[in-house]
């Protein structure tokens, strides 16, 4: 945790604050007082955790399950001519590869903890 000598409007409680990165890898800036995240500041920051509920990082939303994920589907298919002379397209290896992650309710870029690994269902 480091300070940093800027100070910000906390967006939780509406104080001016002094702000710090918290200990987490993207080194999210958050305000001092209530470790909300400061939107101008970070980029995307990671989504939190909060009784089995995805809730938007962002100190001045917080909108909980509204995190949506920009999949971008892209396939790969290997062409090959068969015995006949006819090209083929095999098809099967395709793979979802996501684009990110956003808050539906302050349309603004999130990220995942634990390295943005989700399972798809
Ligand atoms: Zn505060
Ligand atoms: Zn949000």
């Amino acid at each position: 945790m480091t300070f940093l000598p800027e100070t910000r409007v906390c967006p939780r409680c509406g104080e001016r604050s002094r702000i710090i990165t918290c200990g987490d890898s993207d080194g999210t800036i958050v305000s001092a007082c209530c470790e909300a995240v400061i939107p101008d500041l970070n980029d995307s920051p990671t989504v939190l955790i909060e009784d089995g509920k995805l809730v938007c990082p962002f100190g001045d939303c917080g909108a909980a399950d509204q995190v949506i994920e920009l999949d971008v589907a892209t396939r790969e298919n290997r062409l090959s001519i068969d015995e006949e002379g006819t090209i083929v397209a095999h098809l099967g290896d395709s793979e979802f590869e996501g684009d990110g992650f956003e808050c539906q309710q302050c349309a603004r870029s999130v990220s995942m903890p634990g390295g943005d690994e989700i399972v798809h269902v």
